[in-house]
């Protein structure tokens, strides 16, 4: 049994067997690695504490035949225990759609793992932004990210009035509306603003919470169209929305 270390973020956590958790990371090195951490529901294991959503750090394995093992973990980035109860359902929807999108064997380009460490690093203090940026994020990855300003049954421009189709990825015109509401220029400006933009920028970015849950929807059904499933920690993130 060969071991490596790599630095990675947790992404999903389940128990296993007796006293065991699966751990699946995203990693720099390795992309999406999913691992047994041995005893780490026992509360007298040093990793009971460490392994928590969104924890970042440096994780040490040893190579197993099917899963690998979790031997170590140094984390430095704890998001999950900085968080107040109102941040766990973001948390939740942020970990949810990484562990969607990123599979065994993708390698993560160095530019993808730098974007992924900036939205891990800028979650709390900028978490609405974020999360929509997250959205675009792991759509890019998946190489569904629509055409803003096309139709997208007919190519024609959108610049004028655009329309939310039923269900599907994207826009649509006049002719395809089917009787849908038209969308707002203001919300077709910050999606734009979203997908053309550095990350560094995007968190300078104010928009309002209808603003936000309105564009948060929109994408999560884009997501969910592509994934074909339902990502579950939405309806619990969007009640919130409902609340406020
Ligand atoms: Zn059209």
């Amino acid at each position: 049994m060969s071991n490596y270390s790599t630095r990675g973020i947790i992404i999903n956590i389940r128990n296993f067997g007796e006293a065991d958790r699966l751990v699946v990371l995203l990693s720099k090195e390795k992309g999406r690695i999913e691992s047994v951490a041995k005893g780490a529901r026992k509360h007298t294991s040093r990793k009971s504490s460490q392994i928590e959503l969104l924890n970042k750090g440096k994780f040490h394995f040893a190579k197993g035949k099917n899963l690998d093992i979790m031997l170590e973990a140094d984390i430095s980035d704890s998001i999950f225990n900085q968080s107040d109860s109102q941040s766990y359902n973001y948390l939740f929807y942020f970990s949810e759609i990484l562990n969607s999108t990123f599979q065994v064997d993708d390698h993560l380009e160095k530019s993808v793992w730098e974007n992924l460490e900036f939205l891990h690093n800028s979650f709390l203090p900028f978490r609405n932004v974020i999360l929509l940026a997250a959205q675009l994020f792991v759509l890019e990855n998946l190489g569904v990210v629509p055409d803003l300003l096309k139709c997208r049954e007919c190519d024609a421009d959108l610049k004028e009035i655009r329309f939310r189709p039923v269900d599907g990825i994207g826009y649509v015109c006049k002719d395809h509306a089917g009787g849908q509401r038209s969308l707002s220029d203001r919300i077709l400006k910050i999606q734009k603003f979203l997908v053309n933009s550095e990350l560094k920028d995007i968190i300078k970015l104010n928009i309002t919470d209808q603003d936000f849950w309105q564009i948060l929807e929109i994408q999560n059904s884009w997501l969910e169209h592509f994934l074909e499933k339902r990502i579950k920690s939405f309806q619990l993130l969007y009640s919130e929305s409902l609340n406020n």
